[in-house]
């Protein structure tokens, strides 16, 4: 039997990228999964063609996460979907993947992009978890993307990194308090994946070479690397596993 026969998986900031490759792994493993989506409604139709077309099933859902009302609009845009199939409100899984980048130098950031990452990075899934505790089933999955940022500096995203860092906080502290009911709360954490989210930084063959460096596989990551660590995570096969941090760099740390 397939290993999420039967739960329903919300991964946010599914459109594209990590999120899109998370959002097609766990449907492959049989959860019905929730497609959040900030803007690109076209975009996350597309992620959820794809589950589709593997044999999947998925429906997508929109809240841009900067708004002030972004937690109510998330959970009543995810109940609406859900309604939709005949499903209860009731989820398994949560995967906190939607994030921004791009603070800059630190001579070039401003409090709003400061106030906005936090807000997308940090805030957002922690209001999203608080929210969603009185629908997440006992023994369900957190997964929170963090980023490698919190561990190797990079010199132009100083508050990047310090939103990941929050986020590792939070996963700790969630892990133990929702120990009792047998939730696991874990962190993964990435290298450089090839998204649109570092397309700028390794626009050219040199800087492409030069990320790809970083790794001892001499490659930069796909969203399928990080998928499949997501998929073990929120299986029943981790079910001793809570508070951690999973580095998936390929090797960056070493
Ligand atoms: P991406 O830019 O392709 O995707 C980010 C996703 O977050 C998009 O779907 C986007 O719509 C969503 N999002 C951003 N702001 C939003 C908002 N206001 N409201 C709703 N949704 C919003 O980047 P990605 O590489 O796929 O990133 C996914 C996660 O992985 C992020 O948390 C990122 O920080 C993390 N990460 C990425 C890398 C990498 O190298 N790509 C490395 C480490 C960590």
């Amino acid at each position: 039997m397939s290993a999420l026969a039967g739960r329903t998986a919300i991964v946010t900031g599914a459109s594209r990228g990590i999120g899109r490759g998370i959002a097609d792994r766990l449907a492959r493993d049989g959860a019905l999964v929730a497609v959040h989506y900030g803007s690109d409604e076209e975009a996350a139709r597309e992620t959820v063609a794809t589950v589709e077309k593997n044999g999947g099933r998925a429906f997508a859902f929109r809240a841009d996460l900067a708004a002030p009302d972004a937690v109510d609009a998330f959970y009543a845009a995810l109940d609406a979907g859900l309604a939709e199939l005949g499903e209860g409100p009731g989820f398994d899984i949560l995967v906190n993947n939607a994030g921004a980048s791009g603070s800059g130098r630190i001579h070039q950031l401003t409090p709003e992009t400061f106030d906005r990452l936090f807000t997308i990075n940090v805030k957002a899934p922690l209001f999203l978890v608080q929210r969603g505790l009185d629908r997440l089933r006992d023994g369900g999955r957190i997964v929170n993307i963090s980023s490698a940022t919190t561990k190797h500096a990079f010199p132009d995203s100083v508050t990047y990194a310090m939103t990941k860092g929050a986020v590792d906080t939070m996963t700790l502290a969630l892990a133990k308090e929702l120990g009792p009911r047998g939730i696991t709360v874990n962190a993964v954490a990435p290298g450089f994946i090839a998204t649109d989210m570092n397309a700028r930084r390794r626009a050219t063959p040199e800087a492409h070479a030069a990320l790809a460096a970083l790794s001892v596989f001499n490659r930069l990551g796909t969203p399928a690397d990080v998928a499949d660590v997501v998929a073990f995570l929120v299986s029943d096969d981790a079910r001793w596993i809570t508070g951690q941090y999973v580095d998936v760099t390929g090797g960056t740390a070493l």
